[in-house]
């Protein structure tokens, strides 16, 4: 089979094709033709255009398997548009995707372009000057998500300083208004949500099903190589690359899911195993980022299956919630904040600074003054601690892990010690497949480490080491014993919680949901509070002088 730049090469337009088509603009996340301006015409009407730019790509020294899973899909889906009839313009380019659009449209010449509105933030700055300098676009809103602007507005008004956004809220709004998992205007099941029943820790049954493996073609092979061969010094091994790239591996990892992963969903949600790492999640973030599978599509098909009896009630509605409410929630919040940057405004201002901004620059909210860097440990230096290095293997491993790794060991470690919330984020946006502006900013300034102050969660996602060594298996197989909090030998993570309370009591010693804990700390004999914190202490400085690889990408932005 030819390369791909000569397969594609024949879906390229003649002159009148170019004047006498609807050019549409697909970017680097809405690969589907199943919703959208693709789907209102004819094939034999429609051009793509499509950019593979580097530019984007040497941004953040993102995991290999992130690109080659994003660069893959994107030429496999200029290929399947050709193959239904569509003209492709697939464009290389060292710029910008909207610097590119801008060239192609004056040297083709191209006529107006229509693109659905950018899910990133990047994206729509960068087009935002491209229009500025002249390139004629026309944006449409973006059909792959289920609820508008207007929508979230309706629930909590216009963004206002001091706000806290509660995403429950959102999603019971989201219920009433779509009638799904509805009956006569009352939830089906009497509630609207079975979080509560997600608490059990996983202990070998049910059987976890094997996931389907998709080996590479030859298209993806080649990707492959570009990926190892142009981002050599990227995060995350490239080895064993199986995932979805075209529409029918995506449809048929989505198909395995729903039949075999969602009826256990909901009980062992919160679960961790260093034997099981995906348990019964479904992994399609990532697929579903890039609009390979879309949410309408998983949500009708969940409440089919529900109402057929194959997923029982906790399990789809813990499913939906995830798709409906939180996924939603997190990009109109995104959105409202500006991606954090008008609540760091509102601090500056406050202070009476405002520092001129980088367009790209990350917001750097820190509600809890932490500031300390992120240690070596997260780049696969071992740390000693089982359950911080088995997360982080799997994570360069294959640039993704589940929910509860994310908040109760990866997020919650850096919280407690302190490490900077925005280099944080700037790890999970390189490190993770399934990361973007707006669902990476808001899961991890807002959801997981309470740098914004408590707009996006009512207190911080953290625990000691009872919690984890409840939920997961790590415990057992670590050196370090969770039942004692302080001394040698023992579990750093409740010296930590202990101190973290303690350290952050000005910010959130009134916090109504942490009264308990508070009360517990303020019971606690001035000589164990001195065993905490050395503890604690020693735990830091521990992870700190990990000394850092030497393959380390350290670019501005990982800074
Ligand atoms: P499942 O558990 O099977 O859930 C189904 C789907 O629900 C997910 O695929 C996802 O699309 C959606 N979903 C669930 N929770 C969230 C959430 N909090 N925000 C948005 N969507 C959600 N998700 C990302 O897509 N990209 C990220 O960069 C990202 N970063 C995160 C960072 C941290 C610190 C935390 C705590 C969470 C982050 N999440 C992120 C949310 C969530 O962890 C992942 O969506 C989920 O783990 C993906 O695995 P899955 O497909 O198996 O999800």
């Amino acid at each position: 089979m030819a390369p791909f730049a000569e397969q594609v090469q024949l879906a390229y337009p003649t002159p009148e094709e170019l004047q006498g088509r609807r050019w549409i603009f697909v970017p680097y996340d809405r690969f589907t033709d199943r919703t959208g301006p693709i789907a209102e015409q004819p094939a034999s009407e429609t051009g793509i255009v499509i950019v593979e730019s580097t530019a984007k790509a040497h941004r953040r020294p993102y995991h290999k398997k992130k690109l080659v899973l994003l660069i893959s899909n994107m030429r496999h889906f200029a290929l399947e548009q050709a193959a239904r009839g569509c003209k492709v313009i697939y464009h290389f380019s060292e710029h910008s995707h909207a610097q590119a659009l801008l060239q192609l449209q004056r040297e083709l010449p191209l006529p107006k372009i229509t693109m659905m509105e950018p899910a990133e933030r990047e994206l729509r700055i960068d087009i935002d000057a491209a229009i500025q300098a002249g390139l004629k676009m026309k944006m449409v809103p973006d059909t792959t998500w289920l609820s508008t602007t207007e929508d979230f507005l309706n629930v909590f008004g216009a963004y206002k300083a001091g706000r806290a956004y509660v995403m429950d809220r959102f999603y019971r709004a989201q219920r009433q208004q779509t009638g799904i998992l509805m009956d006569k205007g009352k939830p089906i099941g009497g509630k609207f949500s079975f979080d509560a029943e997600n608490r059990k820790p996983y202990k070998g049954q049910p059987r976890i099903p094997t996931p389907p493996a998709f080996a590479p073609d030859l298209v993806t092979k080649e990707v492959i190589a570009l990926v190892r061969e142009t981002y050599p010094h990227h995060f995350g091994s490239i080895e064993n690359f199986d995932s979805p790239t075209t529409q029918q591996d995506a449809d048929a990892a989505w198909a395995f899911a729903l039949e075999h992963l969602l009826p256990h969903f909901d009980p062992y949600e919160d679960a961790m195993r260093d034997d099981e790492l995906q348990l019964f999640h479904s992994r399609l973030s990532g697929l579903i980022n890039l609009g390979r599978i879309l949410p309408a599509q998983m949500i009708a098909d969940v409440e089919r299956a529900c109402t057929e009896g194959r997923i029982p009630l906790a399990s789809a509605e813990g499913f939906i919630r995830q798709i409906l409410g939180w996924r939603e929630f997190m990009r109109h919040l995104h959105q409202q904040t500006d991606g954090y940057r008008l609540l760091a405004d509102t601090v500056a201002q406050e202070e009476g600074s405002m520092p001129q901004q980088d367009p790209y620059a990350g917001a750097t909210p820190s509600a809890l003054s932490a500031s300390l860097p992120l240690p070596a440990a997260y780049w696969g230096v071992k740390s000693g601690l089982h359950c911080l290095d088995t997360v982080v293997a799997q994570v360069i491993e294959e640039g993704w892990s589940h929910h509860i790794t994310r908040l109760m060991v990866l997020s919650n470690l850096a919280t407690l010690c302190g490490f900077s919330p925005r280099q944080l984020t700037n790890w999970f946006w390189f490190a993770y497949v399934d990361a973007y502006d707006w669902v990476v900013e808001t899961n991890v300034l807002g959801m997981s480490t309470y740098a914004d102050g408590g707009l996006t969660a009512t207190k911080p996602y953290v625990s000691g080491a009872a919690y984890i060594n409840k939920m997961s298996n790590f415990c057992d197989h670590c050196q370090y014993d969770p039942k004692r909090s302080t001394g040698e030998g023992s579990c750093p993570f409740t010296a930590l919680y202990w101190t973290f309370l303690e350290r952050n009591e000005a910010v959130l010693g009134n916090n109504f949901r942490l009264q308990m804990p508070y009360t517990t700390l303020r019971r606690k004999s001035p000589i164990e509070l001195v065993q905490l914190r050395a503890r604690a202490d020693d735990a830091i400085t521990h992870l700190q002088r990990l000394p850092h690889l030497k393959y380390e990408p350290l670019t501005p932005q990982s800074n």
